[in-house]
């Protein structure tokens, strides 16, 4: 079976991780602050925090913007559970904002005119994450004049988006957002097997994610509330938790930055390949912003008035070996929030996007023969 996505792993890789191993530290040594200092300068922010998930990396942007009991987080429909949950895990509410049927990513009208409302009821959101899906950047110059006219913070999951590019600038930069956040699970752009980050420019916020990164201890004299009691001294000042990535993962992680824009360009390619191989088939290909350079994390192709089911149509691309996927069923329909209410009577495009989208394998190791052999399975299952 041909995955959807898959990491690459070199022996430059292996040898950074190996060396780690041998050294004096596996955690909270040299590496992390090596890692965060390879991505902050690669993005262009100011700071940047090194965690154990992405999800982790929400979780502590939420808390580090003081969202909590009372407050709305404000997400897209078709993103993982974790850009949600985020705001549950602190005492919040989550709500959804349909996406725009060309890029998928969620609607800057439809954000708009849901914020209209919400002024009127006094129901505005704290946080707004806006999603990069399939690494392709949201309208985020759109989204920042929105934040400014009704006050709402701006946490980017950018989860499938390191190396991609807004308005010609790295994505993670933090221009039109509060904070950013990338993931580093295997089928990421970069892989530390598991792992996250969060960039910000705002050295107070960056403060508060490296303490609540680790029991919200600090040991720095600046941040301590009290005189030190001796060299031992440190202090709990926040809740925080155990969200600390290790040594090992950051070396790994430092080794793959340096293959990053090559994994992006090889992903282009893959990408133009699909595109003109698959013009004339009835789907809808991926639309690209032209503010945007996408890291192609994905390549999510949807059906068009093809003759089987969309269900059909991938099963029968399983059959055939190529590992498709589904990015995503939509947060509201998943059971935990169904129960709660949710659902997409207000969600048109989501639903519509959850019964037509097909991910096909995009990663940078795909060969010309599992290329071939995908475009083939396509043709195939959709003239069953
Ligand atoms: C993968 C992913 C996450 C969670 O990442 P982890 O590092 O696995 O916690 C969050 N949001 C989106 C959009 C993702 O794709």
């Amino acid at each position: 079976m041909i995955p959807y996505g898959r990491q690459d792993i070199t022996q430059t890789d292996i040898d950074a991780v190996v060396a780690v191993l041998t050294s004096d530290f596996l955690t909270q040594g040299p590496q992390v602050p090596a890692f965060e200092q390879a991505v902050a300068r690669y993005c262009g922010a100011a700071h940047a925090v090194a965690v154990n998930s992405a999800t982790s990396a929400l979780h502590m942007a939420c808390m580090a913007l003081g969202l909590g009991p009372g407050d709305w987080l404000w997400t897209s429909p078709i993103t993982f559970v974790a850009s949600a949950n985020c705001a549950l895990y602190c005492g919040a509410r989550v709500d959804f904002v349909d996406i725009d049927p060309r890029t998928c990513n969620m609607s800057v009208a439809r954000l708009a005119e849901k914020l209209e409302v919400a002024e009127r009821d006094g129901s505005l959101p704290k946080v707004v994450v806006p999603v990069h899906l399939a690494g392709q950047p949201c309208e985020m110059a759109d989204i920042r004049a929105l934040s400014q006219r009704y006050g709402f913070r701006i946490i980017e999951d950018a989860s499938h988006a390191i190396g991609a590019r807004y308005r010609n600038e790295p994505v993670g930069n933090c221009r039109y957002s509060d904070i950013t956040v990338f993931s580093f699970h295997p089928v990421k752009i970069v892989t530390t097997a598991e792992g996250g980050m969060a960039t910000t420019n705002d050295p107070e916020l960056a403060r508060r994610m490296a303490r609540l990164r680790s029991h919200g201890i600090t040991r720095e004299p600046e941040q301590m509330t009290r005189e030190t009691d001796g060299p031992w001294y440190y202090e709990q000042i926040d809740l925080g938790y155990n969200y600390r990535i290790t040594d090992l993962q950051a070396a790994l992680g430092q080794s793959q930055m340096q293959r990053l824009d090559d994994y992006v360009a090889r992903r282009h390619e893959v990408a133009r390949w699909y595109h003109d191989e698959l013009a004339d088939l009835p789907l809808a290909l991926p639309w690209q912003h032209p503010d945007g350079y996408s890291a192609y994390h994905l390549y999510v192709v949807r059906l068009r008035g093809q003759r089987g089911s969309h269900r059909a149509v991938f099963e029968d691309l399983r059959r055939l070996g190529i590992g498709v996927n589904l990015h995503y069923i939509p947060v509201p329909l998943q059971p935990y929030y169904a129960r709660q209410g949710y659902g997409m009577c207000e969600l048109p495009e989501a639903a519509r996007y959850y019964a037509e989208a097909i991910s096909l394998p995009m990663f940078p190791g795909l060969g010309a023969a599992q290329l071939q052999q995908t475009a083939a399975a396509l043709r195939a299952a959709l003239a069953a």
